[in-house]
């Protein structure tokens, strides 16, 4: 480590005590951005980096709802605007127990420099509440949406800022959230992405991250001249990420054998085909079940419960050519790393969003694996939203190959920008520094322009 990353890193630690999570993703992106920095000094006099990791606004709130048996409950709601300078704020709502400030500032950090990668105007939010969603009743569901927008509304708006969906909010939410917002304003305007079809939707927004992540791992591949026909992939997770993966894994000739949630994992052997994902979709999407009920619908799978207090997680432990982590952050450490290399794993594109720890991706880099850092990877999701952004304000709907191609296109454009940005600055096919380099330059550029704010 540098002197000056060291430095940044002691100020950091310090100022925002108890995010380690934050801690993690700055230390990486800071990683690959000394020599950057060493380039260009005009960066550093300006404090281009230590201005992008303080949030320009962080909004914390309270959401008081009532549920179904007419008990109250107290959770806290928050928004982090974390930067502006080349657009409207963008990113997700996750509504899951884990969330806290520094969850969800490692979160918004990232979007950032996902939202430049994309190469379309959005700045970098993100925002949710520590409302768990599972085994609410969908009227409990639409009462917190309810309370949260009731606060939130104040902050955000089409040309401010721009919230979707992520872990916990989905379709179902988005739905509910936008009816309350457009209540309290008058407007229908389109303040969140991931909106119905039918009321200002876009067509592939729902498959944009798991198609993406494909995408971006057969660009890869295509580094070395392969492509994902006959390859065995584990995916993990089960939600909208992990459904979309497998469904362009099978478009492509691939094959998928697991699927988790926070419960276990199944393993099915001879892959989960269109039938199998249809009534995954419907078990996750519809019922709302658990995983295991996989196992015991269909006979070729198995059920293995994941203890969390073990030292590495049986999924990664299964043979295969490629990984695809689709459920959360720090899910592989470096001893399922070792494991997806021994294995056989070469290619890793990250849907989640950092679900590798640094132990994990210095092991895929110095085995020079094929690994798409979540930042590149899975920029589909918020590419597609930049995408219904736009068909929004023209007040008009492309079709779905109109979409899909636009979404082939920027991730083939990332894919291409983090080998020229990584391959100018002496790390040649190191996706992670090419995406951090990549997303930081546009950023930095508009930053010193927009002078001292
Ligand atoms: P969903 O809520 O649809 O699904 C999340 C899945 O991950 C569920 O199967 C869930 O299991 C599992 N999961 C969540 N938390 C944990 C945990 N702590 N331990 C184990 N499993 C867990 O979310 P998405 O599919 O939308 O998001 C998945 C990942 O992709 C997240 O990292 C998200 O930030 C990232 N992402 C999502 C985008 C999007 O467009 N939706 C865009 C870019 C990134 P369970 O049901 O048991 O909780």
């Amino acid at each position: 480590m540098s002197d000056y990353v060291a430095d940044l890193m002691a100020q950091v630690k310090a100022k925002n005590a108890a995010q380690p999570e934050f801690h993690q993703a700055v230390e990486e992106v800071a990683e690959s951005l000394a020599v950057v920095l060493d380039k260009h000094p005009e960066y550093r006099k300006a404090k281009i980096l230590e201005r992008i990791i303080e949030p320009e606004r962080v909004i914390m709130f309270r959401v008081p709802w009532m549920d179904d048996q007419g008990d109250v409950h107290v959770n806290r709601g928050f928004r982090i605007e974390m930067n502006s300078a080349i657009g409207p704020y963008k990113g997700g709502l996750r509504f899951h127990p884990s969330v806290n400030l520094g969850i969800l500032k490692f979160l918004a950090f990232e979007q950032v420099f996902k939202n430049s990668l994309t190469t379309l105007p959005m700045g970098g939010g993100k925002g949710g509440s520590d409302f768990d969603p599972k085994g609410k009743s969908d009227d409990e569901v639409m009462r917190f949406c309810q309370a949260f927008m009731t606060e939130l509304c104040r902050h955000i708006g089409p040309n401010t800022d721009v919230p979707a969906g992520d872990i916990g909010v989905g379709g179902r939410e988005i739905g509910f959230l936008f009816g309350i917002y457009k209540k309290i304003k008058n407007e229908f305007t389109g303040v969140l992405t991931g909106k119905g079809l039918n009321w200002g939707g876009s067509l592939i927004r729902p498959e944009a991250t798991g198609y993406g992540a494909v995408y971006f791992a057969a660009n890869m591949l295509g580094t070395r001249k392969e492509t994902l026909e006959g390859k065995t992939c584990l995916v993990s997770g089960s939600g909208n990420v992990a459904q979309y993966t497998i469904e362009k894994v099978l478009d492509l000739g691939g094959k998928c054998i697991t699927l988790s949630d926070s419960g276990g994992f199944i393993h099915d052997p001879d892959g989960i085909d269109r039938d199998k994902l249809a009534f995954v979709m419907d078990l996750k999407n519809v019922r709302r079940g658990r995983i295991s009920e996989y196992a015991d619908k269909f006979k070729s799978a198995t059920y293995t419960a994941v203890d969390p207090s073990k030292d590495f997680n049986p999924l990664w432990n299964i043979k295969a050519d490629c990984a695809f982590p689709s459920a959360t952050q720090n899910e592989i450490n470096g001893k399922d790393a070792d494991n997806l290399l021994k294995n056989g794993v070469y290619v890793v594109s990250e849907g989640a969003n950092m679900p590798s720890t640094p132990d994990a991706i210095k092991k895929y880099v110095d085995a020079k694996i094929l690994y798409g850092p979540g930042k590149a990877a899975n920029a589909g999701g918020v590419a597609v939203s930049g995408l219904e952004m736009s068909q929004n304000s023209m007040r008009y709907g492309w079709s779905r190959e109109e979409v899909d191609n636009k979404l082939m296109g920027i991730m083939k454009n990332i894919h291409d920008a983090c080998v020229a940005a990584s391959d100018k600055y002496g790390t040649p096919y190191n996706y992670v520094n090419g995406a951090n380099i990549a997303g930081f330059l546009k950023v930095a550029d508009a930053m010193m322009d927009q002078g001292i704010v």
